[in-house]
């Protein structure tokens, strides 16, 4: 058997799909086709195929709940791992290992009923716990570092690793895994420090949490906020777009929110593109930078090819 054949019985063993498109697996519904299309479940499982591509010498790329991606009309060449690993194993009085599939609300909600608090903040976001880790997902006021004691990880040539917080780089919506010596590294698993405390209080905050985002955020697919806040600006990417005039700027399915002028919204799911993100994201900075010197940094990851009629 070659090594491309081995690749190819795991992922048949796997249920692997041909083509699949991949709008189908992200939150604002865009995205092109991968070759191939596999969901893991166990992490033995996930680190077998980043192995095997490895050796194949084929591309690999992975997703978790795929909230924070803009993946490119032309998809994903090679395999596209969907990570739903989710197992959590207590390992301390209020440490606790968790596979990085597992989901943010899931998670808080479950550590909060076994008394362990610090991860309230969380209950609203919709990704995994291993997709938020690269940009340190946060929200009011708190982020993953906050919590954070070490990870493990397997890299491209499916070596494994443990890492503390530490050696991540961790900083406002930024890792190592985004441009520093991670990239391309999977997060298999993350460990946190949680603290003891009352589990009325902790799943009363979560609900008052989970009740400002029904106020704040806007419905229908999206990648949450677009932008990062930028530094030395004390206007947020919100009010720097909104102080613009952009709000409700269309370009083909992409909308400017008019509840948030963060959020981009996929206002026509059907024929979305992923260029129609793109050029409103260009048209967003170009505009905000004219009218105040600042250009916005996208938050989100843009992955993937153009489509052939693009180039
Ligand atoms: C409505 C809405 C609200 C949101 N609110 C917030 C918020 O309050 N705060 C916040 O920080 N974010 C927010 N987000 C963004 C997003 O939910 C988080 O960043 C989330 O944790 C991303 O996880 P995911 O599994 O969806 O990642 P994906 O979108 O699947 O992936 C994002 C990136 O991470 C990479 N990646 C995925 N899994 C791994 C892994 N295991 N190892 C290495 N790389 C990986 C992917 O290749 C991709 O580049 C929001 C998004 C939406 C749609």
């Amino acid at each position: 058997m070659t090594r491309s054949q081995m690749l190819q019985a795991l992922l048949h063993e796997l249920g692997a799909l041909r083509a699949e498109l991949l709008s189908r697996h992200t939150f604002v519904q865009v995205g092109g086709p991968a070759d191939w299309f596999v969901v893991v479940r166990d992490r033995d499982a996930l680190i077998d195929i980043v192995r095997a591509a490895h050796f194949a010498g084929t591309p690999l790329s992975v997703l978790g709940a795929g909230s924070n991606v803009l993946i490119r009309d032309g998809g994903l060449r090679g395999v596209v791992l969907r990570n739903e690993t989710r197992a959590c194993r207590r390992i301390g009085e209020a440490t606790f290992e968790v596979d990085s599939g597992a989901r943010f609300a899931a998670l808080a909600r479950s550590t909060a009923r076994t008394g362990l608090t610090g991860l309230e903040w969380a209950a609203g976001i919709p990704g995994a716990i291993g997709g938020g880790l690269p940009t340190n997902a946060g929200a009011y006021g708190s982020e993953l570092s906050d919590v954070l004691v070490s990870i493990s990880t397997v890299a491209p040539n499916g070596d494994v690793a443990e890492l503390s917080a530490d050696e991540l780089g961790l900083s406002y919506r930024y890792s190592k895994f985004r441009g520093g010596g991670l990239q391309g590294h999977i997060i298999t698993a993350l460990t946190f420090k949680l603290r003891p405390g009352d589990v009325y209080a902790a799943l009363a905050e979560i609900d008052r949490v989970e009740a400002l985002r029904k106020i704040n955020a806007p419905t229908g697919p999206s990648l949450g906020s677009m932008f990062k806040n930028p530094a030395h600006e004390s206007r947020s990417a919100g009010q720097l777009i909104d102080q613009a005039g952009l709000k409700g700027t269309r370009m083909g399915a992409a909308q400017v929110s008019d509840l948030h002028a963060n959020y981009i919204l996929n206002v026509d799911v059907g024929n979305a593109r992923a260029t129609d993100f793109l050029e409103l994201i260009a048209h967003v900075q170009d505009r905000v930078e004219e009218r105040f010197g600042v250009r916005l940094e996208p938050e989100i990851a843009v992955i993937g090819e153009d489509a052939a009629d693009d180039e």
